[in-house]
């Protein structure tokens, strides 16, 4: 797609700060961060919203969450156990989908967002 950005981060017509890259999906930081840990997971194919997402696309959208989970987990915020037990750790998962949901790119992205609670006083 022409004029969208996420497909020209893909064509790297534009810098992003790459996290991970295969044939199917790029992950890159956020450039605007919400939190200490801020990055997108993105198909490299153009979808616009979670909406298009046919059956035909499950196993895409089965790659994205499971390399969120792996990129949070290196970039540290992965869940741990403290030494009582304690779960630790985490982040928040977030696809925003269209007009009301707060999207504003129009290229189907997964939001990792990690750091100390950072829902209770940002954005997203
Ligand atoms: P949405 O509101 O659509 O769910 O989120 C879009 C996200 O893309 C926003 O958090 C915004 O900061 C990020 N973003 C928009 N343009 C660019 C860009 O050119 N590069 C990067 N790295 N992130 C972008
Ligand atoms: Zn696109």
């Amino acid at each position: 797609m022409d004029n969208c950005i996420f497909c020209k981060i893909v064509a790297k017509k534009i810098h992003s700060d790459l996290l991970y890259e295969d044939e199917s999906l790029l992950a890159f930081k956020d450039i605007r961060p919400a939190a200490p840990v801020h990055f997108l997971v993105i198909p490299k194919v153009h979808v616009p919203t979670l909406a298009d997402c046919g059956e035909e696309y499950a196993m895409l959208l089965g790659k994205m969450m499971t390399l969120g989970a792996k990129l949070a987990a290196e970039q540290g915020c992965g869940l741990s156990t403290d030494q009582a037990g304690n779960l630790a750790g985490g982040y928040k998962a977030v696809i925003n989908i269209g007009p009301d949901g707060g999207q504003e790119v129009y290229h189907l992205h997964l939001h990792v967002i990690g750091g100390v609670h950072p829902w209770r006083n940002e954005r997203i």
